[in-house]
């Protein structure tokens, strides 16, 4: 707020939300000559530009006024029974009463957010895990409590009776996970549903990146797993465009229907004409062309960017090698601390979202995610080849890498959790928490 400005007295979860060191640094990546891997923003070459426009002038002139209408909450039924069918096709008998169509599937972490977030109560998250899961969340201010991961995803193990103790669900990305990459193998799906019925919990499904895997297709959902506890939510964006903000949630009927309400409250329905533009597209078996085409496109670049890790990194950490999607996480020496690195980088015209974010609480501050989407397989080694150097300059290792801020444990609550400095990282820019 600039000085002069008046503000109404703001309700305790807007005071929560502040802005971060980080966004104000990667502000400067907007630069003319930066190479951004901070930004999570799918490739725009892949957006189907003329087939959305065909799309959008059928449904005008089929459906006219009608495509301008209001419409139901739930959703465009022919999209619905396209999502289920397809859910279906894929082994996991799906009915269109369990599909809700979404603003993007950010909407459906708010629904989800408001409809299981009891304040004080702890969520289970992935560590690290999606920014965007954690600003929905904390706005219900929960208590955090961290599933620890390792090169294959979250650890089953590691979810005990006392880790799960009065948890209502855990929130998981099991395909090409942001920020780390990662994927969870069949073996750890079955555990973690296992798992999630000893110590009845619920799982939030996110699966944005399933569809942009880049050899082979991933394991199944955690549906075909635990069908009766898990809420799945998938998305267009990184199929189709995110401009276009549809999501979907796929649950048990009764959960729909309170997120349907939730959704309600919030924005009546999801745009009609997007919805029936986009089903125009889908119903005429487009995705069957562009998904290829992504796929070998963000595996070429994913490939041109750890072959720059390979020779410029190479005894500085250890990184992920992601089978699909849009994120490489590294992890450097201990004594790094990215945020410090990420000050220096954007001096040398290229930039990354420093790891501390994607945690609620224990921050490893030696960590960041590179983004390789956007960015040409020559940039990307330029890129690399930059930030090797600011490693070996003195400042990114200066500042504090305490692995848990002592403030804030799993065991504190929901004052403690929102009084830490990583809430503060929940309102990060726009581009770097895509
Ligand atoms: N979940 C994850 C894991 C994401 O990475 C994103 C955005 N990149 C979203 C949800 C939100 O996507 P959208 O609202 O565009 O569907």
């Amino acid at each position: 707020m600039t000085e002069g400005q008046v503000s109404p007295p703001l309700a305790q979860r807007a005071r929560a939300l502040r802005s971060s060191v980080i966004r104000d640094i990667l502000k400067l990546t907007q630069r003319p000559g930066m190479i951004s891997l901070a930004g999570g923003l799918p490739a725009p070459d892949t957006f189907p530009l003329e087939l959305l426009r065909a799309g959008f002038d059928r449904v005008l002139t089929e459906h006219g006024r009608a495509a301008l209408q209001y419409s139901t909450t739930e959703g465009h039924p022919p999209l619905r029974e396209w999502i289920a069918a397809r859910e279906t096709a894929r082994g996991i008998p799906t009915r269109a009463d369990e599909v809700l169509i979404v603003s993007g599937s950010q909407q459906a972490l708010d629904l989800i957010a408001k409809a299981l977030v009891e304040p004080g109560a702890p969520v289970l998250v992935e560590a690290p895990t999606y920014l965007g899961a954690l600003q929905a969340f904390s706005l219900f201010a929960p208590t955090w409590r961290m599933v620890p991961t390792d090169d294959g995803g979250l650890m089953p193990d590691a979810l005990t009776t006392d880790l799960t103790q009065s948890a209502r669900f855990l929130y998981a990305m099991p395909n090409f996970q942001n920020p780390s990459g990662r994927t969870l193998t069949h073996e750890r799906r079955s555990a973690l549903a296992e798992r999630a019925r000893r110590h009845d919990f619920w799982i939030i499904e996110d699966d944005p990146y399933g569809e942009l895997w880049y050899e082979a297709v991933p394991p199944p959902s955690l549906r075909a797993f635990a069908c009766e506890r898990v809420i799945r939510m998938g998305s267009f964006s990184k199929v189709l465009a995110p401009g276009l903000r549809l999501g979907y949630v796929i649950a048990p009927e009764p959960v729909i229907a309170t997120l349907a309400r939730l959704k309600q409250a919030t924005d009546l329905h999801t745009a009609t004409v997007t919805q029936m533009a986009a089903y125009d597209v889908l119903a005429g078996g487009h995705l069957d062309t562009l998904l290829p085409l992504t796929r070998r496109r963000y595996a070429q670049q994913c490939a041109a960017l750890l072959d720059a890790l390979d020779q410029f990194f190479a005894g500085r950490g250890h990184w992920t090698r992601p089978a699909g999607g849009m994120f490489v996480w590294v992890e450097l020496a201990a004594t790094v601390d990215a945020t410090a690195l990420l000050a220096q980088a954007v001096k040398r015209q290229v930039a990354f979202v420093p790891g501390a974010a994607f945690y609620p609480l224990g921050a490893r501050a030696n960590t960041l995610r590179l983004s390789f989407v956007t960015v040409a397989a020559e940039q990307l080694h330029v890129g690399i080849e930059r930030l090797a150097r600011c490693l070996d300059e003195p400042v990114a290792h200066a500042a504090t890498h305490s692995e848990t801020d002592p403030k804030v444990d799993a065991a504190n609550g929901a004052a403690a959790a929102s009084a830490s400095p990583r809430n503060d990282d929940a309102s990060r820019a726009p581009a770097a928490n895509r």
